[in-house]
């Protein structure tokens, strides 16, 4: 396997990479609208189209029929998985694909590292050329902490492994130890003489320090801090993939690699500031300590107002405005259609309808938006947290559909809350709310009761969301 240095030089392979790099950026920027995303992803496949095809003609790395199978078994696998995974699944998967481009990075530099002929990468001396050594520990140390860390998010996400925070004694010291350690030796190793293929056993220590703090850093991520982590994970994936680009020599694993890192250090940058976290407080870990997913304490019985689909159809044609607040439960139910449909109804009837979406609602960044786009519902009608939490106080009926932590008022009040000082709707001040949930017994993903259910506006629709949409959609068209 060879990263042809030659070849990496050759102008039309270098235009063909910065063509490409073009379109991944005209990618990012259409993916920033919902109206322009799918344009957006066109550039992103064609972009990936003509890297992929520059970098199989230019370089030898392998045979084609091995290269071939590679991509045929890889392909068919990733294939499987995307058909079978649940929408709400998607977090889950998306940290299982960061920890393959982690390991991907961490075998590409112990490749390198034990055979660095074939990456082109010795010197005069028949050592591995200090730069060399440099990129390849940063890119396998980057590497395995995206893998490790990636996949205590996978357990944590998938339900494997408590979501709770788990908090080490003294565990800002250790981290901050094992980091400095890292970069101490890896000044260690770029400098010591001992630079031959495989002989330095300073980058084996690296790389279990690294496998370390990935662990460490996820572990103490509790609660409601784990949309953080996804981006921020995503984001460490970039980094790895630039840092095989380096050893490799390919400019648009660099291009692409750095893209997709700054892009994902933006997104947690976002996230942090619609849950008003302090990003370092973040990846410190910590921050949703006394946060737990498990939501298992006992709950004291509190008097509440059940209503059905048809008192819902009756007060919703009633309304002139209607804000519908959509969670992780109508993904849960694929209520998207339904709820479409009662927007439509509604709208029949004259009544102001709009989509409120928490930059946090859900399981993974935008996954309001992309239900509701799936199912047509016009982009003008679907609002940002802070366009439309003013509107509350005007609004007849605030409508939420399997939504929990983003209107739970407790984050604004309780300072023990693990959601304490993420901004919410504010729906307790909407004329009347309806909540549809399927028990009084579920909480949502922080695991914390809400004040809502029990207000004197509030009537508890209690269903699977698709179900009592649908049935209100009927008693509102009979
Ligand atoms: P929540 O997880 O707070 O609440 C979900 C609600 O949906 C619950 O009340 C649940 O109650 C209800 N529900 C579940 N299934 C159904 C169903 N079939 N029909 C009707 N209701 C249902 O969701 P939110 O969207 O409000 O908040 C998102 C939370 O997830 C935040 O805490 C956020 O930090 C976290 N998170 C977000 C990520 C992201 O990137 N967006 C990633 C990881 C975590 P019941 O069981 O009684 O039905």
């Amino acid at each position: 396997m060879a990263a042809d240095a030659a070849h990496a030089v050759n102008p039309w392979v270098a235009l063909a990479y910065l063509v490409a790099g073009v379109l991944f950026i005209l990618a990012l920027r259409g993916l920033s609208s919902p109206a322009t995303s799918r344009r957006g992803n066109r550039y992103g496949m064609a972009g990936m189209g003509i890297a992929v095809v520059t970098t199989l003609v230019t370089h030898s790395i392998a045979s084609l029929p091995e290269i071939i199978g590679a991509i045929a078994i890889g392909g068919a696998i990733g294939f499987i998985i995307a058909r079978r995974i649940a929408m709400t699944a998607m977090p889950q998967l998306v940290a299982a694909f960061h920890s393959l481009v982690g390991l991907a990075a961490v075998l590409v530099a112990a490749a390198a590292f034990l055979n660095p002929a074939a990456f082109d990468i010795l010197g005069l001396d028949g050592n591995i050329l200090v730069v060399s050594r440099l990129e390849l520990m940063l890119g396998a140390a980057i590497g395995a902490i995206t893998f490790s860390g990636s996949v205590i998010a996978f357990l944590k996400l998938n339900g494997n492994m408590s979501g709770a925070a788990i908090l080490l004694p003294m565990r800002h010291w250790i981290n901050l130890g094992t980091l400095g350690g890292i970069l101490v030796l890896t000044a260690m190793f770029t400098h010591s003489p001992v630079g031959g293929p495989g002989e330095n056993p300073l980058f084996w220590v690296v790389l279990a320090l690294a496998f370390a703090i990935g662990f460490l850093l996820i572990i103490p991520i509790g609660g409601a801090d784990m949309p953080v982590v996804v981006s921020m994970l995503n984001s460490y994936s970039g980094w790895a993939a630039a840092a095989m680009g380096f050893t490799l020599h390919n400019t648009a694993m660099i291009i692409t690699g750095a893209l997709v890192g700054s892009s994902g250090a933006i997104l947690s940058y976002i996230m942090c500031r619609a849950m008003n976290r302090s990003f370092l407080s973040v990846i410190a870990g910590g921050f949703g300590a006394e946060a737990s997913s498990t939501g298992g304490e006992a709950r004291e019985q509190r008097p509440y107002k059940q209503g059905s689909a048809d008192d819902a159809a009756f007060m919703l044609k009633q309304a002139e405005s209607v804000i519908i607040i959509p969670g992780y439960g109508m993904a849960v139910a694929q209520a998207q259609h339904a709820l479409r449909e009662m927007g439509d109804l509604l709208k029949e009837e004259g009544v102001s309808v709009r989509y409120a979406i928490h930059p946090v609602a859900g399981r993974m960044p935008g996954h309001m938006n992309v239900l509701l786009a799936e199912a047509n519902v016009p982009y003008d009608d679907v609002f940002e947290l802070e366009d439309i939490n003013s509107e509350f106080a005007q609004a007849d009926v605030a409508f939420i559909i399997g939504a929990n932590d983003v209107v739970n008022p407790a984050a604004k009040t309780d300072k023990g809350s693990p959601i304490y000082g993420m901004p919410v709707f504010d729906v307790d001040k909407a004329k009347t709310v309806m909540f549809i949930k399927r028990s009084m017994g579920g909480v949502g993903y922080a695991g914390v009761d809400n004040d809502v259910f029990y207000m004197d506006q509030t009537m508890m629709l209690l269903a699977d969301a698709k179900k009592m949409v649908e049935e209100i959609n009927k008693a509102m068209s009979a």
